[in-house]
């Protein structure tokens, strides 16, 4: 008899697992497979997390986040969204929040849409509870279309995830789109989840939320992205009274709550003016964006930090081994979607390893 669970065969993570073993065997490689950004957490921040340390804020926290980081994030979305948040509780990341509400609300057979290309850990936490993920393809712009949700809508469907910016494509969905989105989810009376935790990296127009388009969204953003503090495991969330609160009980149960030091310092970092980073981050993008389009298939990003190229032969998974063959790390975009034509570059690096980068895979696409 296995000891391990039968769920866990719901989970296939062998195709990370595959780039992560040809990953193994670099020295010192050109490495564009990041998910977290390359800049460290400011300073006033850090601060803040060694004072209340040494001041002894040690403890557990309230199991909903302590008052004043529900109350600063709500207040930080009617200043830049003008929408206040509802019932808002903090989580261990936004991973900590995908967790919760997918186990308060998914029941086995449950659908759950969400674009192709989509985050991993939305397709397997899915699988895991039982759920049925159905992807939507959005290729080739990569822009999760209203009508196409309107088209796949079962009476099994419940949950709509939206992830705007995207990771892995870095696509935004303006106010427009995002409205149509909120209009076929009252439709056909769905839950959606907003995976907003890319919002603070958005370059090209100004960044918009589906928070109060519609009653029965779930708001998750985090601090992982845009305070640089990954592992420091604070997000949050926002919604519907009566699932929040089935999210807080468990809450209770497993992560128990968020890192106490952290949730103060995430209060001030809701603080910190963001415009130079994102000035950074607009730079990267137009390094990778502008130095490969004339050789590559592609959608240029709005936000986030990923470039999701079209491989050239068609064969994401070929063209990711001999990027690596070349001392190039990018990820297979079968990691992320039904489809492998494509693959995924992170440009959460130092500009000119972006550069070394672009200038490998150029030539790798000259060879085809
Ligand atoms: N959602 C998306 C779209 C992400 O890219 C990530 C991190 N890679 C997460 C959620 C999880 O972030 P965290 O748990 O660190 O908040």
């Amino acid at each position: 008899m296995s000891f391990i669970a039968d769920r866990m065969s719901n989970i296939d993570a062998s195709g990370i697992r595959k780039v992560f073993a040809l990953a193994a065997k670099m020295t010192d490689p050109i490495n564009l497979s990041i998910g977290q950004p390359d800049y460290d957490v400011d300073e006033a921040v850090k601060e803040v997390a060694c004072r209340e340390i040494n001041a002894g804020f040690n403890t557990y926290t309230q199991t909903w986040g302590i008052p004043e980081l529900r109350e600063a994030s709500s207040a930080y979305y009617e200043r830049r969204f003008g929408v206040p948040l509802q019932n808002v509780m903090v989580t261990c990341g936004v991973s900590g929040g995908l967790l919760l509400s997918f186990m308060a609300t998914i029941n086995p057979g449950d659908e759950v849409l969400c674009a192709d290309p989509y985050f991993v850990i939305y397709k397997h936490l899915i699988n895991l509870l039982g759920g049925v993920c159905k992807p939507i393809d959005t290729y080739p712009d990569f822009k999760l279309k209203s009508s196409d949700i309107d088209a796949v809508v079962t009476e099994k469907t419940k949950l709509l995830i939206v992830n705007s910016p995207s990771n892995p494509t870095g696509v935004c969905l303006d106010e427009g789109e995002l409205r149509a989105i909120a209009d076929v989810a009252r439709k056909h009376n769905l839950l959606v989840i907003t995976d907003e935790i890319y919002e603070q990296l958005q370059y090209d127009s100004p960044p918009c939320t589906i928070v109060g388009m519609y009653d029965n969204v779930i708001l998750l953003n985090g601090f992982s992205k845009m305070a640089g503090m990954p592992g420091w495991r604070v997000g949050f969330a926002a919604g519907p009274e009566e699932i929040i609160q089935q999210m807080n009980t468990l809450q209770q149960y497993t992560f128990v709550c968020a890192p106490s030091f952290a949730q103060k310092a995430a209060v001030k970092a809701l603080e910190t003016d963001i415009t130079e980073k994102n000035g950074n981050y607009r730079v990267k993008r137009d390094i990778v964006y502008e130095g490969i389009k004339d050789h590559f298939n592609v959608v240029k990003p709005g936000g986030a930090f990923y470039v999701f190229p079209e491989a050239p032969g068609g064969d994401g998974d070929a063209f990711v081994e001999k990027a690596i063959a070349n001392n190039v790390l990018i990820i297979p975009g079968s990691v992320f979607s039904d489809r492998k034509t494509h693959f995924r570059i992170s440009f959460a690096a130092p500009d000119d390893t972006l550069r070394k980068g672009v200038e490998v895979l150029n030539r790798i696409a000259g060879e085809y």
